[in-house]
């Protein structure tokens, strides 16, 4: 498609079922990246996950396929893990951090090498998240926080109330104020189509929605942003992503 990085899901999205390790199949993806330039990916956790559920059964379901994938991921010298940090359903959003921290403190360990990231969110209904302050709170209660990190989604963001459309640089300066950018990791590039401040997710085309081409072109450009891996989560077809792959490729300044 003519990217050089990608996220794929570490298990079904909509559920929870992951392959068995296969050792061969990882051999060869390490052989095709060498050979393709491909050094970082980002692995998405399933969308089910809710650490920060009133449930038990939800909550300890959650714990088990992170720690299962993290597994894997430490396979990998410098893997990135992303999971939505969860919907609180009603129990408040302090208690709601509390569960995701007591998660994040059983799985995170010293020598771990995989580096998990906090999705910004959007803030629909009861999700965390949908603040930077809400995601610092998180970083603040985890012992091993030095393998936190976060991944913007654009869409999420704007939707969330920051204007990356007329006030990029300030939003960046916020956020670097509350979490410190040295934390951001990777970027999920998408347009919107739901309007700013609607607390909506809905990912639109890249140039096709509330964002609109020129945002996202200065985003792929900014100076604080340009060194971090970009991944499209926009509804498309292979022949869509090719096409957005080489528009965003066309309009990049830098190499
Ligand atoms: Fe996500
Ligand atoms: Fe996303
Ligand atoms: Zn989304």
């Amino acid at each position: 498609m003519g990217g050089n990085t990608f996220q794929y899901f570490s298990r079904n999205p909509q559920g929870g079922k992951a392959r068995e390790w296969d050792q061969k199949d990882f051999d060869e993806y390490l052989k095709y990246a060498k050979e393709n330039g491909i050094e970082v990916i980002l692995t998405h956790a399933p969308y089910t996950l809710n650490c920060a559920s009133a449930k038990d059964e939800v909550r300890e379901f959650a714990l088990m396929c992170m720690e299962d994938d993290i597994k894997k991921l430490e396979n990998f010298d410098n893997a990135l893990y992303n999971f939505h940090p969860g919907s609180h359903t009603g129990i408040g959003v302090d208690k709601g951090i509390e569960y995701i921290i007591e998660i994040l403190n059983k799985i995170i360990y010293p020598k771990m090498k995989t580096t998990i990231l906090l999705e910004t969110m959007s803030g629909k209904g009861s999700e965390i998240g949908r603040s930077f302050e809400e995601l610092k709170r998180i970083i603040d209660g985890v012992k091993y926080n030095d393998k936190i990190g976060v991944c913007l989604d654009t869409c999420h963001v704007f939707s969330a109330g920051y204007d990356i459309v007329n006030n990029l640089d300030s939003v960046l300066d916020e956020f670097d104020r509350i979490i410190g950018l040295d934390r951001l990791k990777a970027i999920h590039l998408n347009d919107s189509m739901m309007p700013f401040n609607s607390n909506k997710d809905r990912h639109e085309k890249i140039g096709e929605g509330t964002i609109g081409l020129l945002a996202i072109v200065n985003i792929i450009n900014n100076k604080r942003l340009k060194d971090l891996s970009f991944y499209l989560e926009t509804p498309n077809d292979i022949d869509g992503y090719i096409k957005e792959i080489a528009l965003l490729k066309e309009k990049r300044i830098w190499d």
